[in-house]
């Protein structure tokens, strides 16, 4: 089996993995990014777990990258004095408004003003990811009264979709903005968008982060219609997509999941962007130290599609078992690589440009001599990000780059080791030599290894690229 795994698991932290020892043994199994779900985390929390896991990344020796999870503008239900036993065909009402009295016994009010405009009678409500489904029967002033389809007890501010509904709602609250400016003053890497439908939502955040001096990248995260109406231009304005597959399945209709998640890495594929398939992942392992045989088969589905990386939500965050989690995706995907390197969407990202060519060239080389390995040497990381992109069949990518942020950006794309080192200016055959004893130390490389060298940063101030072959 192939010593590095390409496709890279990002782990959602809570009160099961917390702990130093927890985040340390997280890291130890093989997670390479980690989430912070901002939907249950306080500031102060937030604060103490940034620094465990850098502290841990540094005792081992392994960086990982952060991704804080904005939680968006999400529509929710308010409070209610006790938990509701809904059976089908009970009446609930929902009301836009604390001043407007209940005029049934399930009467709750709901955060979204557009409510009574925006929905039609015998459109669904889903509440708490569609556990209990609602069908709109009357629509009044400020209210609607709906009819239960599917039991279930609701409790108080429970999430709500309304599939296929273009809803009107603001890129970010003001809690997201709080929470920003939190995760900007930490460093954090990514910023995952919740909810966001459209191009704008993204270049809104990016332009953000870019006034207050992140160098982060936005994971957009697709979770509706709206969004799906929007690919192509998310895709483009994103650092990366993230498949919210939970929402989505609120969303849309069940059956459409899996033809939504093959267009969405498809189109990732192709505009060159990073693809996260999120949610469920190994859900039966919240409880239970070994998988289902159907969970197996969806990594599958997303390793073998050559997704940059697979999430795990509650799994690891409250789950019995987070390191057995991470070790199955490992095994899963370790296996699955090598039983299937060359992938299906690669051959059609398109070549626009001749840094894209000469990765592709590189690649070429790469694929046609068994047991090679890359190397590239990258300021921006833009040709480890290209070379990731075009998805080399064996060969690991080894990105050197002496900025931090750059290297912490490349932890989530597919098959690619950063690795920080300073680079000596004019001085080409020292950055080789050195990144060579790196990889040797590390038990990367053996000696007489074929490494294809990709880089961008031989001269000074001479972009030049060039591809040579080299023996470790
Ligand atoms: C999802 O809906 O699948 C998702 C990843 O979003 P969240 O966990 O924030 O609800």
């Amino acid at each position: 089996m192939s010593s590095t795994r390409k496709t890279k698991i990002l782990c959602t932290l809570g009160p099961a993995t917390e702990s130093a020892d927890a985040i340390e043994s997280l890291i130890r199994s093989g997670a390479d990014l980690l989430r912070l779900n901002m939907s249950h985390a306080s500031h102060e929390w937030t604060r103490a777990v940034y620094a465990r896991i850098r502290e841990a990344a540094r005792r081992i020796d392994k960086d990982v990258a952060i991704l804080m999870d904005l939680t968006g503008p999400s529509i929710r239900t308010g409070d209610l004095d006790t938990p509701w036993q809904l059976k089908v065909g009970d009446e609930v009402e929902l009301r836009i408004s604390e001043d407007l009295p209940p005029s049934i016994a399930y009467s709750v009010t709901v955060n979204y003003r557009y409510l009574c405009s925006d929905l039609k009678v015998g459109d669904t409500v889903n509440v708490d990811g569609g556990l209990i489904q609602l069908r709109v029967e009357r629509i009044g002033e400020g209210r609607i009264v709906s009819r239960v389809l599917t039991q279930g007890e609701m409790r108080s501010r429970r999430h709500i979709n309304l599939p296929g509904i273009p809803v009107r709602l603001p890129p970010l609250t003001q809690k997201d903005y709080t929470d920003l400016d939190l995760g900007v003053e930490l460093g954090v890497d990514f910023f995952a968008l919740s909810f966001a439908r459209e191009p704008g939502h993204v270049q809104h955040l990016q332009l953000l982060l870019e006034q207050k001096g992140s160098l982060a990248r936005v994971i957009a995260k697709i979770e509706n219609q709206q969004a799906i109406d929007h690919l192509d231009a998310i895709v483009e304005a994103s650092g990366g997509i993230m498949i919210a597959r939970g929402d989505l399945g609120s969303e849309l209709p069940v059956e459409e999941l899996p033809i939504i998640q093959r267009h969405i890495v498809e189109r990732c594929s192709y505009h060159g962007r990073k693809v996260i398939v999120a949610t469920q992942m190994l859900e039966s392992m919240l409880e239970n130290p070994v998988p289902t045989r159907a969970e197996v088969t969806d990594i599958f589905n997303a390793v073998i599609e050559q997704v940059d990386c697979v999430m795990l939500s509650g799994e690891t965050s409250i789950g019995r078992y987070p390191d057995k989690c991470i070790e199955v995706l490992d095994s899963v995907a370790r296996r699955i690589e090598e039983r299937y390197p060359a992938g299906r969407f690669a051959s059609d990202a398109p070549l626009k440009t001749n840094k894209h060519k000469t990765a592709k060239a590189a690649i070429v080389l790469a694929n046609s001599i068994p047991g090679s390995k890359l190397v590239t040497f990258t300021l921006r990381g833009v040709m480890a990000h290209q070379l990731a992109h075009q998805r080399p069949e064996r060969a690991p990518i080894f990105a050197f780059t002496p900025n931090l942020h750059v290297a912490r950006i490349l932890t989530l794309a597919r098959g690619v080791q950063p690795l920080q080192m300073a680079f000596e200016k004019n001085n080409p055959e020292a950055n080789i030599r050195n990144a060579l004893q790196i990889l040797r130390q590390r038990h990367l490389i053996e000696p007489g290894d074929p490494i294809v060298i990709l880089s961008d940063a031989l001269y000074d101030d001479t972009n030049v690229d060039a591809i040579l072959l080299r023996e470790a």
